[in-house]
């Protein structure tokens, strides 16, 4: 690990002020993530920023009937809050089926936005990575993919490759619930829409999110409609428990009888960002919400994926995973998070 400067200060402004005089300088928050990359050498921040002691613990109603998540506030208190899980059990489920107890007590909810990905040659420094060294090719096109991506990958280019997946189970959810990321930096406040805050490869894979130098994530705010009545995430992976994605779904629908009104759907594991297409939601409108109505969405869903060898199975398991938490999201087979 490089020797680092760190510091701790104690309002919005200063933080940013840090940020912005040494921009080699990186926020933690719960430290779950940073804090091993920068063990493996892959972040070498020049000094921490310690934002623990900001007050963007708060979770609290918002006057149009959503929720601000603030940034600092836990993984574990997020999911367990009571607002959310009465309003928003799709988020809570969803964080709940990430990492470990332990992890979830300490990760912020800001953190978990940021976090990289898994690929095993991102996290390896003796394997070329255009992620964590621009220009320097991808060890995963080639390589051991099976857990890449296969929706909006960048491989036309050697210098510019990337096949990596955004890890996080919790912006799958708030992709699909809408949410907002509130941003603060040296030109004042600014919203994102989930949709715009993690970006494709192209042909800038060193970037994850469209975050600006000397910006700060203060809080997530959830629209007033939490799809409470019939969700799902329903999250494959190699484990029961602990481990990251191979593909995941977050669905959440509104019906009148079995007819549906509204849906979305979000997926995990599948590509650089919460996969998400409104075209194949719009399908699903109107229809009864069956599983022969829930096919042609999933196909929609997966128009255009593409397998690098490894990770080709990820086509059809997500097809099938789509049918299988849209059906179980209007039968509610899972039980509300306790
Ligand atoms: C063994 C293990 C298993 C895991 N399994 C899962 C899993 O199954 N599913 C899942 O989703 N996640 C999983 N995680 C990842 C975990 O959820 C993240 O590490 C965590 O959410 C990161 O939050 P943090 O507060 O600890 O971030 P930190 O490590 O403190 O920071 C991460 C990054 O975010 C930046 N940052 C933090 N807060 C802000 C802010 N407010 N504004 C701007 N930048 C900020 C930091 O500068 C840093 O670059 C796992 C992690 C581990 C170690
Ligand atoms: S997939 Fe992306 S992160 Fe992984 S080795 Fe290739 S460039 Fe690096």
């Amino acid at each position: 690990m490089n020797p680092f400067a760190y510091s701790r200060p104690d309002s919005i402004d200063s933080a940013i002020d840090e940020l912005v005089t040494e921009p080699a300088a990186k926020f933690i928050g719960g430290g779950t993530n940073l804090i091993d990359l920068m063990k493996e050498n892959i972040e070498k921040p020049s000094r921490l920023i310690d934002i623990n002691r900001l007050p963007l613990t708060d979770i609290v109603e918002l006057p149009d009937g959503g929720l601000r998540l603030g940034a600092l506030a836990t993984n574990a208190d997020t999911a367990y809050n009571p607002l959310v899980k009465e309003r928003y059990p799709l988020l809570s489920q969803t964080i709940l089926a990430g990492a470990s107890p332990q992890l979830r007590n300490m990760a912020t909810n800001g953190g978990n936005l940021f976090q990289r990905t898994r690929c095993y040659y991102f996290y390896d420094t003796s394997m070329p990575c255009n992620k964590r060294k621009p220009g320097s090719g991808c060890g995963a096109l080639n390589g051991y993919n099976r857990i890449h991506a296969i929706l909006g990958t960048s491989d036309s280019n050697p210098l510019t490759t990337c096949i990596a997946t955004h890890p996080s189970d919790m912006c799958v959810a708030l992709a699909a619930l809408e949410a907002v990321v509130r941003v603060e930096g040296p030109n004042g406040e600014r919203t994102v829409a989930m949709a715009d805050f993690h970006r494709l490869p192209g042909n800038e894979p060193q970037y994850d999110n469209t975050l600006q130098p000397g910006e700060i994530v203060t809080a997530i705010d959830l629209p007033a409609n939490g799809f409470a009545q019939h969700y799902n995430y329903l999250k494959l992976r190699d484990r029961a428990s602990y481990a990251f994605a191979l593909v995941s779904v977050a669905a959440g629908l509104e019906l009148e009888g079995n007819t549906v009104t509204n849906a979305r759907i979000a997926l995990g594991g599948v590509a650089h960002k919460p996969w998400r297409k409104t075209e194949a939601e719009e399908l699903l409108v109107g229809k009864e919400a069956v599983a022969a109505n829930f096919r042609p969405v999933a196909e929609k869903l997966l128009e255009g994926a593409k397998g690098y060898g490894h990770n080709t199975f990820k086509i059809d398991l997500a097809k099938r995973a789509i049918v299988r938490a849209l059906t179980e999201a209007v039968t509610m087979q899972k039980a509300t998070p306790q």
